[in-house]
């Protein structure tokens, strides 16, 4: 698998190392609650070889109350590489990922 260029935006198939500057944002289906997630927080749970389209068939909504999480799966996912941090973080490159069901496979596909 080829790695990626310097500069160049993540696809699917894109190892999750390569992503620890990025942060993902995270719309639900379910409850449309709004989530944001540093990549570095992600890299250090799962295999550092792991496939971008992997790692966000697991997210999950945690919204709702404990007893009742709402474990929503994602309906869009915006993938943002920022620099910094704080109020003074800027971005640098954004991309949006809807997924695309296919039986019970899901289709990652870049929507801007
Ligand atoms: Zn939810």
């Amino acid at each position: 698998m080829p790695e990626p260029r310097e500069g160049g935006l993540p696809t699917p198939v894109t190892p999750i190392r390569y992503l620890d500057d990025w942060r993902f944002e995270i719309v639900c289906e379910a409850c449309q609650r709004r989530s944001y997630v540093r990549a570095v927080e992600v890299i250090r749970r799962v295999p550092q070889d792991a496939p971008l389209y992997r790692v966000l068939g697991r997210f999950r909504c945690h919204g709702g109350v404990p007893e009742y999480p709402c474990r929503g799966r994602p309906s869009r996912i915006v993938l943002a590489k920022v620099s910094g941090s704080g109020p003074t973080a800027q971005l640098r490159q954004d991309i949006e990922l809807r997924p695309r069901r296919q039986g019970n496979a899901i289709e990652w596909e870049r929507s801007r």
